[in-house]
């Protein structure tokens, strides 16, 4: 366990003038707030490990604060070192420095670089990263189109920004030249604070690889993996004073959001282990980032920056406050070592060989007992690779069956296609599917190939040379980025990881937070990230195949069920359409049953108006005559026509003109006779001859009527039908109007009567309203004298109750007065008793004295018989 170290720099004050009030003192490793005269303030003295004051350079803070942190990282150890402070406070000055007083960036990669050429016996691969959180989100300073990066957490690289770009490099020179094309592409922007303030916080990153030369007899095959933070924050800043708004404004938000997330991060991990609780690292960017150099496994460094001027002493408490916090957190620091299964078996072989040296001394039995637990540790590790190797055949046996469900999905597409495509006829179109099936199929066979070759295995597995910075570079360099996760690889990035566990949700923060593992397993040759990318890219590569041929299988199904749509609104239309020629087959046997319907009717008709032209020879009977041969021949051309139609034969319908010509001739001669029949009969009625006038004319009417009746009957007659009944029209209205004048006479008496009675009723309401009127006003009288008396009685119980409370206030003053005097004679008779009981005893003791004295007298009396005068005894 070792502590955060924790370090305070005082910014020299912008302006010489000093200010009047209070300062900043800076004594030994402590710092002070002091008025005037040199008095402390009470409270305001904090201690760190080291406090910088204004004139101390950029060197001596790398020298006391960050050297140790910049070679140990050189020997395996994660080191992350930040500048925390308010805006305009010293921090970029810190890390980044300037042309004449370098940086701690820039001197811990000359360190660096100077480190490794010392270490003779160890190889080393250095790669550097450069990045920044802006508005929460993280852009890569080396390659500007990598935007918005995500953090992902795996077992091997612990927390990484995914698709970072890592150049791999092998002199300060080189990594201060990125540094410099980095800076370019940062955030900056005027605050009324610093005219070129940092707006984002960046974060350069090392990560120092390295391997014992093969030639040195004790080396191992264990790499040693380090990550070096160098991080300059944005500073907190207060809005007011900032002045910021708009785009400033809201990086503003942005920044103190993720500082005060900073903030929680440090306040739990001070807590002490036992207190912490739930870390919430991922509250920001910035404290998942760091999250390893907060409480985790690196050496890390704080210098905290403030600025002297008074007007600042706020945040400079504040900054101070954060800092003695962050003093009390203290990580797991310990060298990261990978080791392939040979360098671990090696490395188990060895400490066994050391255990049994040691079991020759006094520790025998203990030893013993080790060497057997470590065999045990080892028969497990052995379980447990049989376990995962078994878990790998199963997760190829179900990425077969997966290939070859997506095989069978494919064929039944292709048979879709080709069902789809012979009934829809379009071949050219069919032709293009198949080709590109085709094609899929070939591709997904060859990427069987690969998979089924190894599923873990990349693509690219060329044999790589042996040397260690080649081997390593090879990986680093096949994907210029950090790593990327994948399926295959032991990513933990949350997705992932809930997948891979089937469901079980690890809780990440409390992976980081167990003391990290010393020693990590993973094959060396073939499975290092780089072909794990290659990989990626196959299995990216096919599941965009698997999303288009899925995405064409929607299609055909979108298709498919709109025609089956279609289909069921066409199969309705036939079926309606199929109802219909039904009704009309049926037309033709209806229409022969109206005409030989009609026919029977016409005949009786016809009787009917025969007996009105009884004579027989009268013009109109002999137009009845005409009228009934034509009729008749009608009909039977009818039902000719009508039997022909039942039967299928179509020729009916050529018959059709020669049906309306015979129609219309009967017609004109039914007309004719009728006006006849009218004329003959308007004569005794226009001279008032006859008495069944207006019966015959009735009988006309009904008869005329039913002609129309029956000629309506048949459509085609209609035009013909209307001009009888106008015809008829002036004959029916007399009639007519004789009945109405009756009816309306008769109603008109009823609604008379009504009317009669209903002026009754009014009358009678009207009283009645009136006598409600009165009894209206009069209630309304008495409620208003009642309305008075009620308040009249509220007025005379509120004086009541004035008085009562009056009166029981005397009353409770009279009870308090009785209760007094009542007091006062008990003490009055308590004191008449005791005077009394005083009396008695004296009047007794006044008896008992006057019996004395009497008897003393007559003693006297007795012993001087001398007589005494009389009157005065
Ligand atoms: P921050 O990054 O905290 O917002 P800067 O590092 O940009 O602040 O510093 C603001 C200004 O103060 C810069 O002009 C910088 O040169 C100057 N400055 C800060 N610290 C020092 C120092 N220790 N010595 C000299 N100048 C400094
Ligand atoms: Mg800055």
């Amino acid at each position: 366990m070792e502590k955060i170290c924790v370090a305070v720099r005082v910014r020299p004050p912008v302006s010489l003038e000093t200010s009047g009030g209070v300062f900043w003192k800076v004594e030994d490793n402590r710092v002070s707030l002091h008025r005037q005269h040199d008095t402390p303030v009470s409270g305001t003295s904090y201690a760190f490990d080291h406090v910088f004051e204004e004139t101390c350079s950029n060197a001596r803070v790398y020298e006391l604060l960050t050297k140790d942190i910049i070679h140990a990282a050189v020997e395996g150890f994660n080191g992350t070192v930040f500048a925390y402070g308010q805006t305009s406070s010293g921090k970029t000055f810190t890390m980044n420095g300037s042309a004449d007083n370098p940086g701690v960036i820039s001197l811990g990669v000359k360190d660096i670089f100077d480190a490794i050429q010392m270490m003779s016996n160890r190889e080393f691969l250095v790669r550097v990263s450069y990045m920044e959180i802006y508005n929460e989100e993280i852009n890569d300073l080396l390659a500007v189109e990598n935007q918005k990066l995500q953090i992902h957490e795996s077992l091997e690289h612990g927390v990484f920004v995914a698709g970072l770009r890592e150049e791999i490099v092998n002199s300060a020179e080189q990594v201060l030249k990125l540094i410099e094309s980095g800076e370019v592409n940062r955030h900056f922007g005027e605050t009324n604070m610093n005219v070129r303030s940092s707006r984002s916080h960046t974060i350069f990153r090392m990560v120092i690889e390295s391997k014992g030369k093969d030639n040195d007899s004790s080396s191992t095959d264990a790499i040693r993996v380090s990550v070096l933070n160098l991080v300059d924050l944005a500073g907190s800043e207060r809005i007011a004073k900032t002045g910021a708004d708009g785009v400033r404004l809201k990086e503003g938000k942005h920044i103190n959001k993720s500082l005060m997330a900073l903030g929680n991060v440090i306040n739990k991990l001070s807590d002490g282990v036992k207190q912490r609780g739930h870390i919430p690292y991922r509250d920001s960017k910035l404290t998942r980032i760091l999250q390893p150099a907060l409480g985790g496994n690196a050496k890390t460094s704080i210098i905290c920056t403030i600025a002297p001027e008074e007007d600042h002493i706020e945040e400079t408490k504040g900054t101070l406050q954060f800092a003695s916090r962050a003093k009390r957190i203290t990580n797991c620091v310990q060298v990261n070592e990978i080791l392939t299964d040979a360098a671990l078996l090696k490395r188990q072989k060895l400490e066994i060989e050391e255990l049994r040296r040691k079991l020759q001394g006094s520790h025998a039995g203990v030893l013993e007992q080790e060497i057997l637990k470590l065999r045990n540790d080892m028969l497990k590790y052995e379980l447990e690779r049989e376990k995962l190797q078994l878990e790998l055949e199963e997760e190829r046996r179900s990425r077969k069956e997966r290939d070859q469900c997506v095989r069978e999905q494919q064929m039944r597409l292709q048979n879709h296609n080709s069902l789809v495509t012979s009934s829809g006829g379009n071949g050219s179109h069919s032709e293009e599917q198949n080709s590109k099936r085709q094609s899929f199929c070939e591709e997904c066979s060859d990427s069987n190939g690969i998979c089924q070759g190894g599923a873990f295995r990349t693509p690219c597995s060329k044999a790589a040379p042996n040397a260690f910075v080649v081997k390593r570079s090879n990986y680093s360099r096949l994907p210029e980025y950090s790593p990327l996760p994948d399926t295959f690889s032991n990513v933990a990035d949350e997705d992932t990881w809930l997948k891979m566990n089937k469901g079980y949700i690890a809780d990440l923060d409390s992976l980081q937070m167990t003391p990290a593992t010393k020693v990590q397993s993973f094959p060396l040759n073939d499975g290092t990230p780089g072909c794990s990318n290659e990989n990626y890219r196959d299995v990216q590569k096919l599941k965009r195949q698997l999303e288009n041929v899925t995405e064409e299988k929607n299609e055909f199904q979108r298709k498919y069920s709109e025609e089956k749509i279609l289909n069921a609104r066409l199969t309705g239309e036939i079926s309606e359409l199929r109802q219909e020629v039904l009704v009309i087959r049926e037309i033709p046997r209806r229409l022969y049953e109206s005409v030989v319907s009609s026919k029977d009717f016409y005949e009786d008709l016809l009787c009917s108006m025969k007996s009105f032209a009884a004579d027989g020879e009268s013009s109109t009977a002999k137009k009845l005559v005409s009228i009934s041969e034509i009729g008749s021949s009608l009909f039977s051309t009818l039902e000719t026509n009508f039997l022909m139609a039942m039967d299928g034969d179509k020729s009916f319908s050529n018959n059709d003109s020669l049906v309306r010509e015979q129609c219309k001739v009967f017609c004109e001669k039914l007309k004719s006779t009728i006006s006849a029949l009218i004329l003959s009969e308007k004569a005794p009625i226009d001279n008032k001859q006859g008495k069944n006038s207006p019966c015959s004319c009735n009988n006309k009417v009904v008869c005329a009527s039913s002609l129309w009746l029956f000629l309506t009957y048949n459509i085609s007659f209609r035009n013909e039908a209307l001009t009888l009944l106008i015809a008829v029209k002036g004959c029916a209205q007399e009639e007519e109007s004789t009945c109405w004048k009756e009816k309306l006479s008769s109603e008109l008496n009823t609604i008379k009567e009504k009317y009669h009675g209903l002026e009754k009723d009014l009358d009678l309401n009207n009283k009645f309203l009136e006598t409600s009127k009165e009894m209206y006003d009069s209630l309304e009288r008495e409620f208003r004298l009642l309305q008075e008396e009620r308040d009249s009685l509220l007025n005379k119980v509120s004086e009541s109750s004035q008085t009562l409370t009056m009166v029981t206030d005397q009353k409770e003053n009279v009870l308090k007065d009785y209760n007094t005097e009542v007091e006062k004679k008990k003490n009055l008779e308590e004191e008449i008793k005791q005077f009394s009981a005083a009396f008695a005893c004296r009047q007794k003791s006044l008896v008992s004295f006057h019996s004395d004295l009497k008897s003393k007298i007559e003693k006297l009396r007795a012993q001087n018989p001398v007589s005494v005068p009389k009157s005065r005894g």
